[in-house]
């Protein structure tokens, strides 16, 4: 059995690891950003490596004993020094936001001019989002997208000419076309900014050679090693030879505010998963599942446009579908996540480019194809699922959401039980189950 050490110690744990593998198991993951890492990656993130101290870096520590988490180290980064084609990584970061931050505290100071796509068109918290530290400390200019749904980079460039940058970020968290990396440079180039590339989403499809790698184009590229890359919960910041020729001491200038800057002890188990999800992602079979997650996805994006669904750019290029729910009216986006979760299909609300509605309920729905990838699902499963999706949207679209906010909580509860009650839902969700059942995850794991 899997973690019956856990299991006589804590059974109130236990229970509800057990419980999270049944639903990962009988569900549907179409979160973009979620994924399944291997059996071999999770072991390295419950082995020893998680009792080590290693302030510092391989050869310079702060503490005795590291000749193995040195060497655990130096893996990870030659291995991602070969895999990117890039001169320097650091493999510290915890995870996405605090490797932006570092990123931003390495080459500005507060107060600093910044520029990032906005949270309501795609872009991510850290890029200069007002609740975010990064939208407080520095002055965040943000540039967004046309009313097609694709990058508006005309708009970013008049942004940009005109307030300057310090730094520029290119990457988002809900963008399902190819990102402009060449574009973003001839601005960053004219204005003398750093250009750092977030590739948290899409670095699995770098790397399987599936969208084109920022690589030449920025200075910095950060990204989170969980997502396509399919790795432990952690992330990298890489500086690129073009990012050497503009500041020779970037390396360093990185390396410092990593630790001792922003952070202490490296947490060397995930460093550990992230050297073999690395060593994974540089097999063959990486770059078929790395097109099979774009194939899956163009997949779904057909069969829910062929049922009527709009979708923001009408298609993607990547691992991420956007539904545009506003033709049935705005904040239709958390009715939809709901009856999808009582079936067992795990999305994402999400805003929609100019969205009508608040964020907390937004007109959109994000789905991605990386996890149920991992699976083994390909195109005649995406085919099927639009059909149960573009179903469920039927069904709840004019749920319309009240103006006032207690009445909108009370609302949504009640529209909850309704979905539990509610006939063909159940017999969707044994749908959802048989699929699922049909594409074993973790069959070694016998809990
Ligand atoms: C996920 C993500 C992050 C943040 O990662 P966390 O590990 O959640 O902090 C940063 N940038 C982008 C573009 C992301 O998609």
């Amino acid at each position: 059995m899997w973690y019956e050490e856990i299991g006589s110690s804590d059974p109130e744990i236990f229970g509800l690891i057990k419980d999270e593998v049944s639903r990962q198991r009988e569900g549907l993951e179409m979160i973009p950003s979620e994924n399944f890492t291997s059996p071999a990656v999770m072991q390295a993130v419950g082995s020893v490596l998680t009792n080590k101290y290693s302030e510092g870096y391989p050869g310079k520590r702060y503490y005795g004993g590291n000749q193995y988490a040195d060497a655990v180290e130096r893996t990870a980064i030659e291995r991602a020094k070969t895999l990117f084609g890039v001169p320097h990584v650091n493999v510290q970061p915890y995870s996405g936001s605090p490797a932006n931050m570092e990123v931003y505290l390495a080459v500005c100071k507060p107060g600093d001019v910044i520029c990032g796509q906005s949270l309501s068109e795609g872009g991510h918290l850290t890029h200069g989002f007002k609740t975010s530290m990064t939208g407080q400390i520095f002055k965040s200019v943000q540039y967004g997208v046309r009313e097609d749904g694709y990058m508006d980079i005309e708009g970013a460039r008049r942004l940009i000419l005109e307030s300057r940058p310090k730094l520029i970020w290119v990457g988002s968290t809900a963008y399902t076309r190819e990102f402009p990396f060449k574009e973003f440079a001839v601005m960053a180039d004219e204005v003398g900014a750093y250009l750092a590339a977030d590739i948290s989403h899409i670095s699995g499809l770098v790397v399987g050679g599936v969208h084109e790698s920022p690589v030449n184009y920025a200075h910095i590229v950060t990204t989170t090693t969980h997502k396509t890359l399919r790795g432990p919960r952690g992330a990298m910041i890489m500086v690129t030879e073009k990012g050497i020729r503009k500041d020779p001491e970037l390396p360093e200038k990185i390396d410092k505010t990593v630790f001792p800057g922003m952070q202490g002890g490296p947490h060397d188990h995930v460093t550990a998963g992230i050297a073999i999800a690395l060593l994974e992602a540089s097999r063959p079979q990486f770059k078929e599942y790395a097109s099979q997650i774009v194939r899956n996805a163009r997949a779904l994006a057909n069969g829910l446009s062929a049922r009527g669904i709009k979708l923001v750019t009408g298609g993607t290029d990547n691992h991420m579908v956007l539904v545009d729910l506003t033709p049935f009216g705005p904040g239709r986006g958390v009715f939809v996540q709901e009856a999808l979760d009582a079936v067992n299909i795990t999305t994402n609300k999400n805003t929609v480019p100019k969205d009508p509605a608040p964020p907390f309920y937004p007109s959109g729905l994000r789905l991605g194809t990386p996890a149920l990838t991992t699976r083994g699902m390909k195109e005649p499963e995406m085919e099927a699922i639009a059909g149960m999706i573009a179903e469920v949207i039927m069904k709840v679209k004019d749920n319309e959401l009240p103006q006032e906010r207690e009445q909108r909580i009370a609302q949504i509860r009640k529209f909850r039980e309704s979905l539990r009650a509610d006939a063909s839902l159940q017999q969707m969700r044994r749908r959802v189950v048989e699929l699922s059942s049909r594409f074993p995850l973790y069959p070694s794991m016998r809990i």
